[in-house]
């Protein structure tokens, strides 16, 4: 086992005697399921436009994270544990960023990349961009930058692993009691409509149609009159 590993699982609170270290390790359940995810990180390969060119590069031979445990990048979301949004989100696009999120197995995170998945970036409140990926999925780690560089991504990643490395196994949300309850899938008709907003919609609706029919009894009386 090498240093850099050791001094991730190994916990310090007891003594080792002298002729076994090297070969035993003490240390908790946190740390170790902690370690052995936070070595081995699948991304989902997919990305939106231009900052999925940055995370191509850095999963090329120059920055490489394979050196992270990031081994390979997933075409199944089946097969990944980490969503790279990785460019503009449009609303055409959100709803398939959510069946796919919907599709990976838990433990899962995500990253936005860049501004545009972080915030809307350039095109904020443009007709057909969402103003940011973490209206509908939960955002672990935001990486700024248009483009963010494969440096900064790469730091994005380190930050997700440090992340992991705070979790305890009895908090962490896919091993509570209650059942973790898929993200509604957008839909997309001349907007894009959050089904978590249906309540909303047809209350304001409904005040539309109540507001147009006193409009319309208030015209009648005075075209009577
Ligand atoms: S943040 Fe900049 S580089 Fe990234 S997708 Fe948006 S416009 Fe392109």
């Amino acid at each position: 086992m090498n240093e850099m590993k050791q001094k991730n699982i190994e916990s310090t609170k007891f003594d080792i005697p002298p002729e076994l270290q090297g070969q035993v390790e003490i240390t908790t359940i946190d740390k170790i399921y902690n370690w052995g995810r936070r070595s081995s990180i699948w991304p989902l390969m997919f990305g939106l436009a231009c900052c999925a060119i940055e995370m191509i590069c850095t999963a090329a031979s120059r920055y490489d994270f394979a050196r992270f445990g990031m081994e390979i990048m997933r075409p199944s979301p089946r097969q990944a544990d980490l969503m790279i949004v990785a460019g503009t989100v449009t609303k055409k696009m959100i709803p398939q960023i959510v069946r796919l999120y919907n599709q990976m197995p838990e433990p899962k995170y995500v990253v936005a990349m860049g501004a545009c998945a972080s915030g809307g970036g350039p095109f904020k409140e443009g007709y057909n961009v969402v103003s940011g990926v973490d209206r509908y999925v939960p955002v672990d780690v935001y990486i700024p930058g248009c483009p963010p560089t494969p440096q900064a991504l790469i730091h994005g990643l380190i930050t997700l692993q440090r992340k992991i490395d705070t979790q305890s196994i009895k908090k962490v949300r896919w091993y509570s009691k209650e059942p973790i309850d898929a993200i509604p899938v957008p839909l997309l008709g001349p907007d894009v409509v959050d089904p978590r907003q249906n309540a909303i919609i047809r209350e304001q609706a409904e005040k539309i149609i109540e507001q147009s029919e006193t409009n319309a009894a208030g015209t009648a009386q005075v075209e009577q009159a």
